[in-house]
């Protein structure tokens, strides 16, 4: 039940309780009251009519007592002295004593004289017969010395008294009887001495009756209790005033009562609603809209100032929403935040992109995503991953200035800075790439490298949002790997040169060109120039692209490489050369020379492939020379030991190649078991005018010689670098001077024309 209904029968109940307390126990407590105060009236009333008939009686006997008792009156009566009537009665004293009648009986009860004045009827008759009732009356009993009665002439009231002497002495010589007529004025004197109205009804009663009627009490009064001898009743009304009055009172007490409590009511609930009911449905109200919003910032409206139960609660409920709100800080704080770096994560960075977007026009964005970072923990440990991941996170809050950092990934991070552009990243990502390669150094942590790519993110563009802005970030990160890790590649390189389309197409036309057989291989010859012969032949491969050419292999071997399509490639030269040099080999006592890329040596399936070719054909193992890169003598040197003695086991001999573009000690050139190095075409270059690079080269031939392995200097395209090679060394010769690398046929021609020579 709603606060509202539960009050409202509250109130309701209690008013009803208070309203029948008053009606039944107050209210009859009043009328009883009242009741007895009316009784009081009557009684009042009884006693009054009687002490007024009682006063009219003793008045009455007073002037018989003065009649009675005196000498002239009981001479009167003894003698008929006939003067008496003369000088007392007659004329007006019947009058004068207000009587109606008197009479004069002697000693033997017999009628002396009589006077009636004003009778009702004046017959002679009548007056005789109501003299004579009287006489009779009171010679029958002589101790009725008043009464009421029914004459002939309606109802009189007598009194009579023996006559005596003055002085009381004598025997009773007869007696006198006063009459007064009981006709309206008599009750007119009555009734203005008792002040209510009278009525004398006949049938007598003994004893005083009261009736209560509807609003009057009627009370009928017997007369003998105020004369000896009576057949009347007085009857009066007494109207019942208090009772009336104390209905009338509560009747109209009860109506305002029920006035009072309806408006009580009214201003209960009307306080109870405006106090409590109303703010609490508006409490009520601003949590639904809480709950719904699910924003924890909003906050229930009150007043301060006020400190009442109500807004006590309204504050507590604000503190617990601030408590709440507290949590989920904390909660968003942790998932935002990355625990090991401390940096903000990947959720992080779409917040701050959201904040930052409307504000400017373009974003600088630095993806720097880890080489081999699975290998850096394997080969150094967790602990390491660990401490690159932290370093490269202090790096960048270093380099972030007023711009934004995050961990997204394991291995990979991003650097966000508002309107900067190519210009302004390029050399930040420089310097993270040079300070990673300080601390890889400086830690010993071997082949530490990171591709890192670059994007200015036009933020305004409607299309421009955040999945776009990561998509092309992973876009530009894969590119940079795909092209051969360690680099700087920014997403506008890749627009503009179509650099991912490139790659795409290239991955696309490898695989066809295996199928479709577009490779050849050309053989460059390796000589001795002293006296002439040529050595052997290093195997390089051509593409004939159906569309684009001949393309270059330092274009697309790299490529290769990193789509793991360098084992299918490798196998086929592998394949292609040995077939089509057996016989030249053998017949002109010339070594093969065949490429292979880390990847090949890494995947374990040249050696098998070696052996099998081998196998199936007459050609020497001794003939044949693997080229190994400097460069990827760098990266697992145990395995690069095995992959040799693997190859040394079979006979097969193996040459160092590109050497001086790495940066490998000489010591470590030992612990490998090389038959030739092939100094690198660059070191050539500037001979002989460059006297730097004539005494590199110097030094270098004599170390060799020194250290007794075979040498062949590449990249010899004039005489004068020619004579300064021979002069300083006995180092076979690979260059442009004797032959650019050409295709088999012509090859064949041309060892025929140096045999012949
Ligand atoms: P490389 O192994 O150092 O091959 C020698 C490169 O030097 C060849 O380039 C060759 O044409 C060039 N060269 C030789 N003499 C001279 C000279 O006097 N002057 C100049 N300027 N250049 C000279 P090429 O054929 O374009 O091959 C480039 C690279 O591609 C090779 O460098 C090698 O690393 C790779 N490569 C070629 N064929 C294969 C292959 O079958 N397998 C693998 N794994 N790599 C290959
Ligand atoms: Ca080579
Ligand atoms: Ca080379």
């Amino acid at each position: 039940m709603r606060i509202r209904t539960r009050l409202m029968v509250a109130i309701a109940a209690n008013i009803i309780v208070f309203v029948g307390v008053i009606f039944f126990v107050v209210r009859p407590y009043f009328i009883e009251r009242s009741e007895e105060q009316d009784r009081l009236v009557v009684d009042n009333h009884i006693e009054s009519v009687i002490e007024t008939l009682n006063q009219r009686k003793s008045s009455l006997e007073r002037t018989l007592a003065d009649w009675s008792v005196w000498d002239d009156a009981y001479d009167f009566v003894k003698n008929h002295n006939a003067s008496f009537i003369q000088s007392n009665l007659g004329g007006t004293t019947l009058e004068n004593l207000n009587l109606n009648a008197m009479i004069f009986l002697n000693r033997e009860g017999d009628v002396h004289y009589a006077e009636v004045r004003n009778p009702p009827t004046t017959t002679a008759a009548d007056e005789r017969a109501f003299i004579d009732d009287l006489a009779n009356r009171v010679s029958r009993s002589l101790t009725e010395r008043n009464g009421i009665y029914e004459s002939v002439y309606g109802p009189v009231l007598f009194v009579q008294q023996p006559i005596v002497k003055s002085d009381r002495s004598g025997p009773v010589e007869g007696n006198l009887i006063m009459v007064e007529f009981v006709e309206t004025a008599f009750l007119d004197e009555v009734e203005a001495q008792t002040k209510i109205p009278i009525d004398l009804l006949q049938d007598a009663n003994d004893t005083v009756q009261v009736s209560v009627l509807k609003e009057t009490t009627e009370v009928l009064l017997p007369l003998q209790t105020v004369f000896e001898q009576s057949d009347y009743n007085v009857k009066f009304s007494v109207a019942q005033s208090h009772y009336q009055n104390t209905i009338t009172m509560l009747r109209s007490g009860m109506f305002a009562l029920l006035f009072l409590g309806i408006i009580l009511f009214a201003s209960i609930m009307g306080t109870v609603y405006h106090v409590v009911i109303r703010r609490l449905m508006e409490i009520g109200i601003e949590l639904k809209h809480i709950t719904r919003e699910r924003d924890s910032r909003l906050r229930l409206t009150h007043k301060e100032n006020s400190h009442d139960e109500i807004e006590q609660m309204a504050t507590s409920m604000n503190e617990v929403l601030a408590a709440l709100e507290d949590t989920r800080a904390e909660v968003i704080d942790r998932a935002y935040r990355d625990a090991l770096t401390q940096l903000p994560n990947r959720l992080a960075v779409e917040d701050y992109f959201a904040n930052v977007r409307q504000s400017y026009r373009h974003i600088g964005v630095i993806g720097i995503d880890l080489d081999d970072f699975r290998r850096i923990n394997d080969q150094f440990g967790h602990r390491t991953g660990d401490a690159v991941l932290i370093y490269i996170a202090s790096r960048l809050n270093f380099y972030k200035e007023d711009g934004f950092v995050a961990r997204i990934g394991a291995d990979e991070f991003i650097f966000l800075h508002p309107n900067w552009t190519l210009e302004e990243l390029r050399p930040v990502a420089r310097r993270l790439t040079k300070d990673l390669s300080d601390w890889a150094d400086t830690n010993g942590v071997k082949g530490l490298t990171s591709t890192i790519g670059l994007d200015v993110f036009a933020s305004h563009h409607p299309h421009h949002t955040y999945e776009i802005l990561m998509g092309r970030l992973d876009v530009v990160l894969h590119e940079a790997k795909l092209s051969g890790k360690n680099r700087i590649l920014s997403f506008q390189e890749i627009e503009d040169g179509s650099h991912y389309l490139q790659t795409l197409e290239m991955e696309r036309d490898l695989r066809r060109a295996l199928e479709e057989d577009e490779f050849e291989l050309y053989y460059q010859p390796i000589v001795s120039p002293h006296p002439f012969a040529v050595r052997g032949v290093e195997a390089l491969i051509r593409w004939n692209h159906p569309v684009k050419g001949q393309v270059s292999p330092g274009l697309f071997i790299p490529i290769a490489e990193q789509l793991g399509l360098i084992s299918d490639i490798g196998r086929w030269v592998l394949r292609q050369a040995v077939r089509e040099m057996a016989d030249h080999v053998t017949h002109h006592e010339l070594f093969l020379s065949i490429n292979v890329s880390k990847r090949q040596i890494a995947d374990g399936s040249f050696l098998a492939e070696l052996e099998s070719i081998l196998n199936d054909t007459t050609f020497s193992p001794a003939n044949l020379h693997v080229e190994i890169t400097e460069s990827e003598v760098g990266g697992n040197l145990y395995e690069l030991q095995q992959f040799i003695a693997s190859l040394k086991a079979i006979g097969v001999k193996i040459s160092l190649d590109d050497f001086g573009v790495g940066t490998s000690s000489l010591s470590f050139l030992q612990s490998l078991q090389l038959d030739l190095i092939k100094i690198d075409q660059n070191f050539v270059k500037g001979i002989p005018e460059n006297t730097f690079d004539r005494a590199l080269l110097e030094g270098l031939y004599q170390t060799f010689h020194t250290l007794g392995l075979d040498i062949v200097t590449e990249g010899v395209e004039r005489p004068e670098q020619l004579a300064f090679v021979l002069e300083h060394s006995n180092s076979l010769i690979q260059g442009y001077h004797y032959s650019k690398p050409v295709p088999l046929v012509q090859l064949e021609h041309y060892l025929k024309k140096v045999v012949m020579m």
